[in-house]
């Protein structure tokens, strides 16, 4: 991948130099992976790891590909946010049929079983270092998915596709501008 930036290098940015896996398998072992040509369980590790990562990165299945890791890339997620230290996994996340504007294209931090990062104040912290960009953040704890960004007053007007009151109208405007395709109405 030369040349144009792809989609999560313009969301996101690059892979950081420093930001390496290191012990971390986390995305390896927690998420389903239901496609055609790979199948794995939740909460076990891929066949194909190895204790070097994927033991066939050069060719992982195109879900795999697909799969972008925000501590990786966000130099504002501190150090401790890496998956398997603080409990949250923190991805972009792309749904081919959305609901609404903040479907489509958003990232998704996701609390592991078992995670205290909301107790201990890390899921603060990465929400913190997330919201404040034009990208939907959903947060999900297993039972259920909340969007957190952008606010419900300015996600609800983005979506209508409402007249915004004067001090709303930048900022929905901004988002409807991106997102509007998305939206049921769009
Ligand atoms: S969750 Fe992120 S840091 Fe952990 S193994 Fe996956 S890509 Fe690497
Ligand atoms: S194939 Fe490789 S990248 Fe995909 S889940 Fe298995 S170890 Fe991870």
């Amino acid at each position: 991948m030369h040349g144009e930036k792809d989609l999560e290098t313009t969301l996101l940015g690059p892979v950081l130099a420093d930001r390496d896996c290191g012990d971390c398998t986390a995305c390896c072992t927690v998420l389903t992976v239901d496609t055609p040509d790979f199948k794995k369980p939740a909460g076990t590790p891929c066949t194909h790891l190895t204790a070097h990562g994927c033991g066939i990165h050069a060719v992982r299945p195109p879900i795999c590909r697909s799969w972008f890791c925000a501590w990786r890339r966000v130099a504002a997620m501190p150090d401790e946010a890496r998956p398997d230290r603080s409990g949250l996994l923190v991805s972009i996340n792309f749904v081919r049929e959305p609901r609404n504007c903040f479907e489509g294209v958003s990232i998704n931090v996701r609390a592991l079983a078992g995670s205290d990062a909301i107790e201990n104040g890390m899921a603060a912290t990465i929400l913190d270092s997330l919201c404040d960009r034009l990208i939907p953040v959903w947060f999900s704890d297993g039972s259920k998915k909340m969007l957190m960004h952008p606010e419900n007053d300015v996600a609800s007007l983005v979506n209508s596709g409402e007249p915004a009151p004067a001090h709303l109208r930048n900022e929905v405007a901004a988002w409807r501008k991106r997102y509007g395709v998305f939206a049921a109405n769009g």
